[in-house]
């Protein structure tokens, strides 16, 4: 069986290490002209735009299923490949996701708790929003934002019209700001049959507005992991979705949980269960497409992702210092294929898994990677 990937990413690189593993072949269509992450991983790479016609030809030419490594792909070439082979999940589902007012209006039609908020298209309506949701908000661009980008914190009225020259008047939306305890988030898988299987919910903590340290479980009450699982499982049988979905959370200070956002593909909050799981995301991404049972998602032991971002390739000339690494019990080192170390650019993970004091030695190690 082969499966095709749009995007040639990280994430489609160790989809394609696991379908690799599997028994699979792999076809990726990366919609650039360089796609490193996938080079010499996946079987065959496309590195043509996802406006080509001919390139669409020669991907769907050659997959029995499609899936998707990142959101922000024209929904013209999503429906356009839709038409020709199965696509996991669907372009309606991918959709969804790709605005942050299409996302916000399907939790609101769905009563899934969100933060506060209002859509945003102009200055005046900036204004109104405020009043609706101030005095601390978040100001996010509708379209093509992750990671903190196209983000703004407003803390005052006199900050609007800077704010929104900032977005460069994008349509947006404004957030009321949450004063959260904590953020988790969830994967959850949904099978051929429409049978939902979620991994157990995840703690993120966050350095330069970027994903840094996820520790699963999360240290939450049994009611909040509950209650997190019984969310994300409810949006993907909403959607009618078919893959894995990444459900971000905000634990609020009272024990509520409410949506921050999600992702329709496997997430980099997921990367712990590749030595944390019975069953990595990305298998279970492949197994969900591909229509094949879903596999355990029950963790070996607590699990501690530490991000590796560019910034922690120090010296002249930069490296990661692989020894530190290679010194400390039980991490494990996956790295991306990528040659440029940009200070924020994701390179790679570790993972740590279980054994005492597993976070502490998480942290030790970060910090020494850092030079801190
Ligand atoms: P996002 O790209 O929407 O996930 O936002 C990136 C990060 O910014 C989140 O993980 C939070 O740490 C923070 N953030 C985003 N929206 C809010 C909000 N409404 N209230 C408080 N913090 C937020």
């Amino acid at each position: 069986m082969t499966l095709g990937i749009l995007g040639g990413g990280q994430l489609a690189r160790m989809l394609c290490l696991d379908a690799r593993r599997m028994g699979f072949r792999t076809v990726v269509w990366s919609g650039t002209p360089t796609a490193e992450p996938t080079e010499g991983v996946a079987d065959v790479l496309i590195k043509k735009g996802f406006d080509d016609d001919v390139a669409r030809a020669e991907f769907c030419g050659q997959v029995d299923v499609a899936t998707v490594e990142f959101e922000n792909i024209p929904l013209k070439t999503l429906k356009a490949v839709e038409e020709e082979i199965e696509l996991y999940p669907s372009a309606e589902s991918i959709g969804v996701s790709q605005h942050r007012s299409r996302e916000k209006a399907f939790l609101r039609e769905h009563e899934i708790p969100c933060a506060p908020f209002a859509l945003v298209n102009s200055l005046e309506d900036l204004e109104r929003a405020y009043a609706e949701v101030g005095p601390v908000g978040v100001l996010k661009t509708a379209a093509f934002g992750y990671d903190g980008k196209g983000q703004v914190k407003l803390t005052g009225a006199e900050q609007l019209s800077e704010a929104w020259q900032s977005v460069e008047g994008q349509p947006s939306v404004l957030e009321g700001f949450v004063d959260f305890q904590c953020e988790i988030s969830v994967l959850v898988a949904r099978d051929a049959e429409g049978k939902s299987l979620a991994f157990p919910p995840v703690e993120n903590q966050h350095r330069h507005h970027m994903l840094d340290l996820t520790i699963a479980p999360a240290r939450v009450s049994d009611v909040i992991l509950d209650d997190a699982k019984t969310i994300a499982i409810k949006l993907a049988e909403a959607m009618g979705y078919r893959g894995l979905l990444a459900v971000e959370f905000f634990v609020e200070k009272s024990g509520r949980v409410i949506v921050n956002e999600m992702a329709p593909r496997p997430h980099n909050s997921g990367h712990f269960s590749m030595n944390g799981s019975v069953t990595s995301q990305f298998e279970q991404q492949l197994r969900a497409v591909c229509g094949l049972p879903l596999g355990s998602t029950e963790l070996h032991g607590e699990t501690v992702m530490v991000n590796l971002l560019g910034d922690m390739w120090r010296g002249e000339p930069r490296e990661l210092d692989t020894a530190a690494i290679f010194e400390t019990e039980g991490a494990k080192l996956h790295l991306y294929g990528k040659s440029d170390p940009g200070e924020r650019r994701k390179m790679g993970h570790l993972n740590l898994v279980g054994g005492e004091g597993v976070l502490e030695r998480a942290i030790r190690l970060k910090l020494r990677l850092l030079g801190a």
